[in-house]
């Protein structure tokens, strides 16, 4: 595959050729065009006046595919979109950087593969390290110090064998990225980074501009994805995610930098509070349970106490267990009519409950001792009414 005229070239934006092959998938004798490949998208234009659409790289040529056509033998001029390239640019020389960062960071780091979109780039780290967020700041303040630091990128092509036996370089071993027959393009920043690239890049680090790190997942086995975004997007998010902590810091009246500590301190706070409230129910629960026990009641030879608390079903399931002394039926309903029987010896709780699910409907069941049932046509009250009246 011979080399791509962009990456040796990223600065000539503007230029006139003759077309070789013609049509809408246009050949050129020269081009400063990149066709998408290694992970970075094909360059956006014009040529002729008419909008490059994809540019691809087929064998030894590079394939301008366009909306019209164009004659064989033309002299054409070829725009390439600024902005955009100067972004990819941007981008690719950044996924550089952060895998410099890697190496300082990660064990056994090894290059998972790369992409841009135009809102993000990704970076694939084969690492058994596990990035968690304090690595993934450590990751953002390293690359960030290494674009301030000013450092120039250069690129060159090298002897395959010399380079690959370099154990200081990284390969995308899947796609072989800057690989030719004979060569291999080798992208290095000073004093960081190797790596054999097929790309096109800045020529110093500063003019990466801010690098805000996304977030990381998870493609495969013993990968990690870091993805982040140069430029509008990376600061808007940085904005975004500052405004928030600044948001959340004056609700708590503390400094941002002070928001795990006091975080910490509300979730303590909540849990004491949350403590004291159960331990309150439970005080509640046990009043009324007694004033219930108060108003015992005779039914079929034996002494029963029933009423309407209000607690959830489990509540009542280990009230009734534990019946106050004389005791030998206790039955507690919810107001909306959940029931809950426990029984002394001799008597059988699920008898209670099948007797008053037949009049009232809903259903249930439960040991002889304890049983409870649910979906009742009638109310707590009436339940409860129905026992002493009968
Ligand atoms: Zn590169």
């Amino acid at each position: 595959m011979a080399p791509v005229t962009a990456a040796e070239d990223p600065e000539t934006l503007a230029f006139e050729t003759t077309v070789r092959d013609g049509g809408n998938e246009v050949v050129l004798e020269e081009t400063y065009f990149y066709p998408e490949g290694g992970g970075q998208p094909a360059d956006r234009g014009t040529l002729g006046g008419l909008t490059v659409l994809d540019v691809q790289q087929r064998g030894d040529d590079v394939v301008h595919v366009v909306d019209g056509t164009l004659e064989a033998g033309e002299t054409v001029h070829g725009a390439i979109d600024p902005d955009f390239r100067r972004y990819c640019m941007r981008a690719h020389t950044a996924s550089h950087v952060l895998y410099g960062a890697g190496r300082r960071l990660f064990d056994e780091l090894g290059y998972g593969g790369f992409g841009i979109t135009p809102e993000k780039v990704r970076v694939d780290f084969s690492t058994p390290t596990d990035i968690d967020d304090e690595t993934l700041v450590e990751l953002e303040r390293l690359v960030n110090r290494c674009v301030w630091d000013s450092r120039d990128v250069t690129w060159s092509r090298q002897p395959q064998a010399e380079a690959l036996d370099r154990d200081d370089v990284a390969f995308n071993t899947k796609t072989e990225e800057g690989l030719t027959d004979e060569t291999v393009r080798i992208v290095e920043i000073d004093g960081w980074d190797a790596a054999a690239c097929g790309g096109t890049h800045v020529s110093n680090t500063q003019e990466i501009g801010p690098v805000t790190v996304l977030g990381r997942s998870n493609p495969g086995e013993g990968l990690t994805r870091v993805e982040f975004a140069v430029g509008p997007e990376g600061i808007d998010r940085r904005a975004a995610e500052k405004a928030a902590a600044l948001d959340a810091a004056e609700t708590l009246g503390t400094a941002p930098t002070d928001l795990p500590e006091a975080v910490g301190r509300l979730r303590e706070e909540r849990e004491a509070v949350a403590a004291e409230r159960d331990a309150l129910r439970e005080r509640i629960l046990d009043a009324s349970v007694a004033d219930i026990a108060a108003e015992r009641f005779e039914r079929d030879g034996r002494t029963w106490a029933a009423g309407v608390v209000d607690a959830d079903a489990n509540a009542l399931a280990e009230r009734v267990r534990d019946r106050p002394e004389g005791i030998e039926v206790l039955v507690l309903a919810t107001p909306s009519g959940q029931l809950a029987v426990g029984t002394g010896e001799g008597c059988d709780a699920g008898d209670v409950v099948a007797t008053l699910t037949d009049r009232f409907g809903g259903g249930g069941g439960g040991s002889s001792e304890v049983a409870q049932a649910g979906g009742l046509d009638a109310d707590g009250s009436t339940v409860v009414d129905s026992l002493r009246d009968d």
